[in-house]
């Protein structure tokens, strides 16, 4: 597999936000969000065996692991690293673009998975037919960069009843517009999803690598 960095930090976003966590980021990723801010795992990397991955990961005692990139499900060997990280007993998360199947991957990953908006440039990359396999535990994202965005999100969360489905969260991408805008209109529309800042921006200066 092709791997950018693995390191330990604290878990950014989704419910597990703040949590002690290693980072497998693999390299590669065939979106190119506006506000993309990993361009840095576009390319490079370093090619990583499994035995190889699974050793650096063990080195870090810790039980929570993600998968993450890039577009972590861009590498065919990503199934069988998720199983065997599941069998050692590590709570395993993936992050993804939502644009690639999810169906394939061990029943016990925990799916956190981004439905780009339209701000991104890539809505029309999104996999529908992906959300008929979320399950409860599973987490969606959305970023919002503005209003349209936001509307866009709303309508997607209510036609697909996705409220009372899976959990629900809502950043905003960072810089592009207030966070108190975005939280006073989900007050508003009494929206049951979480909003969430990415709490590595706050704690590591940026462009910081391998946190
Ligand atoms: S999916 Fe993630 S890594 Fe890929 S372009 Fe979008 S933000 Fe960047």
């Amino acid at each position: 597999m092709r791997i950018t960095e693995i390191y330990k930090s604290v878990q950014g976003e989704s419910t597990y936000a703040g949590l002690p966590c290693v980072f497998i980021r693999t390299t590669g990723c065939d979106l190119r969000c506006s506000w993309c801010d990993s361009e840095f795992t576009f390319t490079g990397g370093a090619q990583m065996t499994l035995d190889q991955i699974l050793a650096e990961v063990g080195k870090y005692d810790c039980e929570l692991v993600e998968l993450t990139g890039g577009e972590p499900l861009l590498q065919p060997e990503i199934y069988e690293l998720a199983t065997k990280l599941a069998d050692s007993k590590h709570t395993v998360l993936i992050e993804t673009g939502g644009h690639r199947d999810i169906s394939k991957l061990d029943p016990r990953v925990i799916r956190i998975m981004d439905l780009k908006c339209p701000a991104s440039g890539e809505c029309e990359r999104n996999l529908w037919s992906n959300l008929q396999h979320l399950r409860a535990d599973d987490e969606v994202k959305f970023v919002i960069a503005d209003r349209a965005d936001y509307e866009w999100t709303l309508k997607t969360i209510r036609e697909h009843e996705l409220e009372d489905r899976v959990k629900l969260l809502i950043s905003t991408a960072f810089g592009m517009i207030e966070p108190e805008q975005v939280v006073g209109w989900m007050l508003a529309d009494k929206l049951r999803a979480r909003f969430q800042l990415q709490l590595h921006k706050y704690i590591w200066p940026p462009d910081a690598r391998g946190r």
